[in-house]
């Protein structure tokens, strides 16, 4: 559903990339650039998507083990990424969770508990470094038969980007884009205020927050246990996996969000940090320049970076958290 309200404002939702996208545009062009954008995002979940037949991330997997092949600008640039915050992370992210991603159902919504032997056998093809990326022709290569690459974690980061460079290429100096939890805002809103982007209670209702940071020109995405899951015998079984263990991963955090200047570092980065927990995400992001994150442990208490101090506004309406 779209709906357009003059040529200076447009604003438009729809589902692309498995989740609810909304944009707002403001300025001359504003509706034109919307359109790119949307068609740009579509372009990006055909080529990165892995469940769809005939998707390049499809076919990198179809080829592992076998031989290497051509691929799009995109996604290299994407794996590229992927590699280097596999690498600053110790493998807390790493998008060669694919078998494992598959194997317990998660891109599929069909959840099932694998069997620890079938996790055991699978955990050994989940490595980074069996991504050989070939930049000068164009081509990649994962090592192993039956390695698979999952681009779920940090596609959504990718769109975001585009979707702001195509923005200031249309000359829009104000935009907000959310690719389900993933946002990115271009300047400030046409009022000249900041953006006011609220921070999910991760065990509310959505829109139910439990705080807020007001940005300009920065991206804010949030990993979570409560964004998709399913639960048995009282056991939460969530969709981002510990690459270590191959199980869910259980760090004590519930939410981890990332602010950065660019929303692919944010995306690969809350992956990550939800993955390390509390103490070992505070390290990594303060070794970050210009990346600041905020934390909600399952014990309810939230943590945020030196250099979110005075911007986090704690607003928990549930009087449940503490800050
Ligand atoms: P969201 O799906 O809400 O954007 P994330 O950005 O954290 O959340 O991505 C989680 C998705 O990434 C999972 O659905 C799965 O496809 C994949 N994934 C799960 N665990 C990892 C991991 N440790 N590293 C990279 N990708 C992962
Ligand atoms: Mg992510
Ligand atoms: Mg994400």
């Amino acid at each position: 559903a779209f709906w357009l309200k003059s040529d200076k404002h447009f604003e438009q939702q729809s589902f692309l990339m498995g989740t609810v996208i909304s944009e707002k545009v403001y300025g001359y062009n504003a509706r034109k650039a919307s359109a790119e954008a949307m068609a740009r995002i579509g372009e990006i979940e055909n080529t990165m998507t892995v469940n769809a037949q005939g998707s390049q991330a499809e076919a990198l997997n179809e080829a592992s083990g076998k031989k290497s092949i051509r691929l799009d600008g995109d996604i290299i640039e994407v794996l590229e990424t992927a590699k280097k915050y596999s690498s600053i992370s110790g493998g807390a992210f790493d998008v060669t969770v694919g078998p494992l991603v598959k194997a317990w159902g998660i891109s599929t919504e069909h959840f099932k508990i694998p069997e620890k032997e079938e996790i055991d056998e699978l955990l050994s093809l989940v490595n980074y470094n069996d991504i050989y990326i070939d930049s000068n022709n164009g081509t990649v290569r994962l090592a192993r038969e039956g390695q698979a690459v999952d681009l779920g974690a940090i596609a959504k980061g990718y769109a975001a980007d585009q979707t702001i460079e195509i923005y200031k290429r249309w000359g829009i100096k104000s935009a907000y884009i959310n690719l389900g939890g993933n946002v990115s805002v271009l300047g400030k809103k046409p009022d000249g205020t900041l953006w006011r982007i609220g921070i999910q209670n991760p065990r509310a209702a959505n829109g139910k927050i439990v705080g807020v940071i007001n940005i300009q020109d920065k991206s804010v995405v949030t990993s979570g246990d409560y964004e998709r899951f399913s639960e048995k015998d009282n056991v939460r079984y969530h969709h981002i996996l510990d690459p270590h263990t191959g199980y869910p991963s259980g760090s004590g955090l519930m939410g981890a969000t990332i602010l950065a200047d660019s929303s692919v570092a944010a995306d690969a980065l809350s992956t990550a940090v939800f993955v390390l927990g509390l103490e070992k995400g505070i390290e990594l992001v303060e070794s970050l320049e210009g990346v600041e994150a905020v934390f909600i442990t399952e014990d309810k208490r939230i943590y945020t970076t030196s250099g979110l101090k005075d911007e986090f506004i704690f607003d928990d309406e549930s009087k449940e958290f503490q800050y």
